[in-house]
């Protein structure tokens, strides 16, 4: 699905740096042209074209949802409304701020009240370990939600019984008023029903009249490899049911990543810390490196210093759009012997004897300069 997904900047007809106000204008005049009460010729290739330009507006016409798809691609904000699933009025009405009375012989639900409301968002975490996010994963999500009761179907009425309409609005939803001197009329929503139009004179006992209940909820997601700490995956339709038939919001699962007692991620590197003896440091050796996907074998060079860092290729984590994997870097750190052996010591007396020839350049010469500015001193 995601593969055949087109770029959303390219269905709008857009550039990357376009600012708001184009995009907006882009959708609306593609939404005006691919309608299918005003499209010309193919009606379901325009239906098509007409969603498709909608699932893109919805990414792109949001700041913080096109922040994440500049990102991370289709891949990070996966999982919004199914638009080519949806009825063509349901979309107009979504965004029907932007077409006015344009489409469906005046005006969207949206707003009204009383109207098809579309439910809240949620927001969970998702924890994962460094391995999962190498190598992506499956997760169970469990949280808790506000659904429609069961026992009255969200009606908030006593099962038997149903709502009535609102005496003082007369189930309109909304109260008229004249104005000042009756100049002009204002509308607003009814205060009995708050809007709703319908009233409960006996409330469901299980839910108390509110018409919803609080239920534990499990989903599956899967995870891209390469997701990173903050970032959100969006389950479409699993936030909390819209009000009056309208749809339901979405699960944001914020992903967050357990500390690893090994690896820290730089990016798509991973960094990790081993100690090697002086001896391997000085005559060079081969070392068994820990990454996350099993052990290499690393060449550390004759005359490592302390701290030098290496790079394995390849063994970091893959990156979220492309795959491509990074690096893993290695720091050694030197470890000096705490316990001798009087062998050793011996050996290493005798060493320390020859240290002056078997000095490294660039520690020789800065031998070199102690001793010139010692012999400098002394003539003065
Ligand atoms: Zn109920
Ligand atoms: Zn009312």
């Amino acid at each position: 699905m995601a593969a055949s997904k087109r770029d959303y900047y390219e269905v709008l007809g857009v550039a990357k740096s376009a600012d708001a106000d184009e995009i907006k204008r882009a959708y609306r005049k593609l939404a005006m042209k691919h309608h299918p009460d005003r499209a010309e010729g193919n009606k379901g290739d325009a239906e098509s074209k007409f969603k498709e330009a909608a699932e893109a507006y919805e990414i792109l016409g949001d700041p913080q949802k096109r922040q994440r798809y500049d990102q991370y691609g289709h891949a990070g904000v996966g999982g919004q409304h199914d638009f080519q699933h949806m009825d063509v009025e349901d979309i107009a009405s979504m965004f029907g701020d932007l077409f006015g009375a344009a489409f469906g012989g005046g005006g969207g639900r949206r707003g009204h009240p009383g109207g098809a409301q579309r439910g809240y968002d949620l927001e969970t975490q998702v924890e994962l370990t460094l391995e999962e996010v190498a190598n992506g994963s499956q997760k169970t999500i469990e949280f808790d939600r506000e659904d429609l009761c069961g026992e009255c179907r969200g009606s908030g009425a006593k099962p038997g019984s149903a709502p009535v309409a609102c005496p003082t609005c007369g189930g309109q939803g909304r109260v008229a008023q004249q104005g000042f001197g009756g100049m002009f009329r204002m509308v607003t929503a009814c205060p009995s029903c708050r809007g709703a139009g319908r009233v409960v004179r006996d409330p469901c006992g299980a839910c108390r009249g509110s018409g919803r209940k609080r239920k534990k909820h499990v989903v599956e997601v899967h995870i891209p490899a390469g997701a990173r700490e903050g970032q959100s995956v969006v389950l479409g339709g699993e936030g909390e049911p819209g009000a009056n038939g309208g749809p339901a919001g979405d699960l944001h699962a914020t992903i967050v990543i357990e500390q690893h007692e090994l690896f820290q991620r730089h990016n798509n590197d991973l960094v990790c810390q081993i100690p090697i003896s002086f001896t391997q440091a000085a005559l060079g050796a081969k070392v068994d490196v820990p990454t996350l996907f099993g052990k290499e074998e690393m060449d550390v060079p004759a005359g490592t210093q302390h701290g030098e860092v290496f790079k394995i290729r390849g063994k970091g984590l893959p990156d979220i759009r492309s795959q491509r994997k990074g690096d893993q870097l290695v720091q050694v750190l030197i470890e000096v012997p705490r316990k001798l052996t009087d062998k050793q010591k011996h050996l290493l007396r005798e060493f320390a004897g020859m240290d002056d020839v078997s000095a490294s350049p660039q520690r020789k010469s800065f031998l070199d300069k102690i001793k010139e500015k010692l012999t400098g001193e002394s003539k003065s």
